[in-house]
């Protein structure tokens, strides 16, 4: 077989490095993909700028691939050979911790996660552990899909925690929040999108794609709230997003890196204010959202990178230059 494709992370704080690779052989249990495209999520940003303690090194980034299975290790039944699958950040649980058994392997206590302490989707091949792999459909522009793979999936799993009141904001209007406005407008909940001060393309956006209200994160909304996502990496949005929901409102943080919190007065927490994190997503949650996504007309504003310019497509997420999700296309 030829050599593979990939962006490699070889320490913190450095770009990847694009390397070639022997394409590796699917061992027990596992399955090699050709990948069609990978998304770039926030997650991938805070491993490659170090946020993200004892990654492994060095990685291959990337837990948003969609692509098709090519090669089966031994004991792989499910999936077929040609078929298109995905792959999210889970990439695999131990089975037998205290999590695990009660039905939270988000929380497992031994897991593996695509693209951090095992090799991801920033490269034309990946493995991975067929059992946490998804079907998806053949219709789809793969580059529209990637983006559900975390952003919707981890997106879903914060939705669903934060409850099923009417009335929702939405903090960082990027992928996650994009995805997620329209799952909440077609359950005919009222979004509420917070963006940067000023970010006009972005509240444009929400608009679009029917938030009732999008102004920005300092702002108040022109009514209180039954609950708040915070998707942006910013701590101060804590304490801001307390602040606009009722009693007994939840803020959820749907991100797996914050900034520090500051300090706020208790009152604001109290009337039963609760504040929530996520952490990572089930396969439960995959088969969940990945059959609602259709049925509510879920569609993804994405931008194509080639594989190569992965370093340019963390830059744009960095500085806030994306719309939507970054994509990275093997050629
Ligand atoms: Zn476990
Ligand atoms: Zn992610």
């Amino acid at each position: 077989m030829p050599d593979m494709t990939a962006m490699v992370l070889d320490r913190p704080r450095s770009s990847l490095v694009l390397r070639e690779r022997p394409i590796p052989t699917p061992g027990h249990g596992e399955v090699l993909i050709a990948v069609s495209a990978c998304g770039v999520c926030r997650t991938d940003l805070h491993v490659v700028d170090g946020e993200l303690s004892d990654p492994k090194l060095p990685i291959i980034p990337g837990h948003e691939i969609v692509g098709r299975v090519i090669e089966k290790g031994n004991d792989v039944a499910a999936l077929a050979i040609g078929s298109r699958v995905g792959v999210p950040w889970l990439g695999a649980t131990c089975g037998i911790c205290p999590y695990c058994v009660s039905g939270r392997e988000n929380l497992c206590d031994r897991p593996l996660f695509t693209g951090y302490t095992r090799d991801g989707g920033f490269a034309t091949h990946t493995l991975a552990d067929a059992r946490y792999c998804f079907a998806l459909p053949e219709a789809t522009d793969a580059a529209a899909l990637a983006p559900l793979l975390c952003a919707g999936l981890i997106g879903w799993r914060s939705y669903r925690m934060a409850g099923q009141g009417a009335s929702l904001g939405l903090y960082g209007f990027g992928a996650a929040a994009h995805i997620l406005a329209q799952v909440a407008v077609w359950q005919g909940r009222r979004v509420y999108a917070f963006t940067r001060a000023g970010d006009e393309a972005a509240q444009t956006v929400a608009r679009r794609l029917g938030a009732v209200w999008a102004g920005g994160s300092d702002e108040h909304p022109p009514e209180a709230l039954d609950a708040a996502i915070i998707f942006a990496p910013v701590g101060a949005l804590v304490p801001a997003a307390l602040r606009v929901v009722k009693k007994g409102g939840r803020v959820v943080c749907g991100g797996i890196h914050m900034s520090d919190i500051p300090q706020f007065p208790y009152h604001i927490l109290w009337e039963e204010r609760q504040i929530l994190s996520v952490a990572n997503l089930t396969r439960q949650d995959a088969h969940e959202f990945l059959d609602i996504a259709p049925r509510a007309g879920v569609t993804t504003q994405v931008s194509r990178y080639p594989l190569a310019h992965a370093n340019e497509a963390l830059a744009d997420l960095r500085e806030g230059r994306l719309q939507g999700a970054a994509v990275l296309i093997p050629s």
